[in-house]
Parts: C-alpha cells; sequence; structure tokens
C-alpha cells in the first residue's frame, strides 16, 4: 500500500518550524514518502539568486539579511508553483506561509483551486538549540547575527501563524528535539498515516 493512501483526500500540507528546526530535510523525507512535492519557498528562492533571474536580484540582499521577502511577490511565486501540474494530488508547503498575511493569502489561494488545506505541521525546537544548531553549519547565510534576526523574525512574523493554525483546528505539533528519524516518525503520526508502510 502506498504510504498515506489510509488518509482520505489528498495530503495538502503545510510544515512550519523555525529556522534550523530541520524543516527543509523533514520537508523532502515526508514529501517524498507520501508521493507529493515539495514546495520550498527558499529553495526557489535561492535558485533564482543562483539563477540571477529578476526575481533572484530582487530579492538576494534580503535572503542575506534574513528578513523576509515582501508578501505579494511570494504569493505570485506559490500560485504559479501551484499551477504546475505534479500539485493534483497534493504537495507540502515548506517555508509558506510566513506572515499572518501569506496565510490568509494562502486561504484565497486555495480557495481559487477548490482545495483546503489538510494539516498544518509545526516542528518545535528550543531556541537554545536552534543557536547551538545553527553555529555548527557554518552556510554563508548563517552567520550569527544573522541567524539571530531569523529567528527573531519567525518570533514576530511567522509565530501568529502557527497560531492561526491552531484556531482553525489545522495545527498539529511535533517535538522537534529530536533525531530526525523520530521527528519524522512523530509527524506521519500527528497526521494520521503509518510511517512504516512502503512507499
Ligand atoms: P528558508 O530556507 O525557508 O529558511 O528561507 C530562506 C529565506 O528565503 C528566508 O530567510 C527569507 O528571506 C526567504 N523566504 C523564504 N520563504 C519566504 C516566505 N514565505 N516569505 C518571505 N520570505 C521568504
Amino acid at each position: 500500500m502506498a504510504a498515506g493512501g489510509e488518509t482520505s483526500g489528498g495530503h495538502r500540507l503545510v510544515l512550519l518550524g523555525p529556522p534550523n528546526s530541520g524543516k527543509g530535510t523533514q520537508a523532502k523525507v515526508v514529501a517524498a514518502r507520501l508521493g507529493i512535492p515539495a514546495v520550498s519557498t527558499g529553495d526557489m528562492l535561492r535558485r533564482a539568486v543562483a539563477e540571477g533571474s529578476a526575481l533572484g536580484k530582487q530579492v538576494e540582499s534580503i535572503l542575506a539579511s534574513g528578513r523576509l521577502v515582501d508578501d505579494d511577490t511570494m504569493a505570485r511565486l506559490v500560485e504559479e508553483r501551484l499551477a504546475g501540474e505534479d500539485t493534483a494530488g497534493g504537495y507540502l508547503l515548506d517555508g509558506y506561509p510566513r506572515t499572518l498575511g501569506q496565510a490568509r493569502t494562502l486561504d484565497r489561494i486555495l480557495e481559487r483551486r477548490g482545495e483546503q488545506l489538510d494539516a498544518a505541521v509545526h516542528i518545535e525546537v528550543p531556541p537554545d538549540e536552534l543557536i547551538r544548531r545553527g553555529l555548527g553549519r557554518g552556510r554563508a547565510d548563517d552567520d550569527e547575527a544573522v541567524l539571530r534576526e531569523r529567528l527573531k523574525v519567525y518570533g514576530e512574523d511567522t509565530e501568529p501563524v502557527v497560531g492561526y493554525y491552531r484556531e482553525s483546528g489545522l495545527l498539529r505539533e511535533v517535538d522537534g528535539h529530536q533525531p530526525i528519524d523520530e521527528v519524522t516518525s512523530r509527524i506521519f503520526a500527528s497526521l494520521g498515516v503509518d510511517s512504516d508502510a512502503e512507499a
């Protein structure tokens, strides 16, 4: 049986979590097992920067600073990506929505598509652990000042999104202060999917 075949409907999921929570890793593993695309806005923006496209030039300094790209730009990017042919059976959004405005915009995008979100999974990791992980990683955009900025932006702009999905009953809380495989199992458990099923 396909992994996830036992839940009703498609998998239209949002994955929320602070920088260095392991969100990107989990997004790829979970999406692959469910047979749906992981739509990572961070990856899309980094690719645009690497390609030197108009979008890339627009967002390059914003990414380097740890701040957020504006909601209108993100809305266009996400709606265009979701129009792709691979999203019919669902998708996992990694890194979007990141503000309350984006969460409301996503609701309108879904409405236009005649779809509903199935769940928003929140990976929780204590702030000390996030800093510790971030400093060990040595990526160009992860020096300490930028990391602190990213965490501050997360607390101010993205934590409210967690509350938004809590209120709508879609939120699934997962303890991210665990080994990677354990976090993956807990994500599947929170979704009511048998994580042992072969994809
Ligand atoms: P991520 O890999 O998800 O941490 O994203 C890397 C960077 O891309 C962020 O620090 C932001 O500058 C930008 N970014 C990614 N997703 C969004 C979003 N939904 N809204 C605004 N900026 C974003």
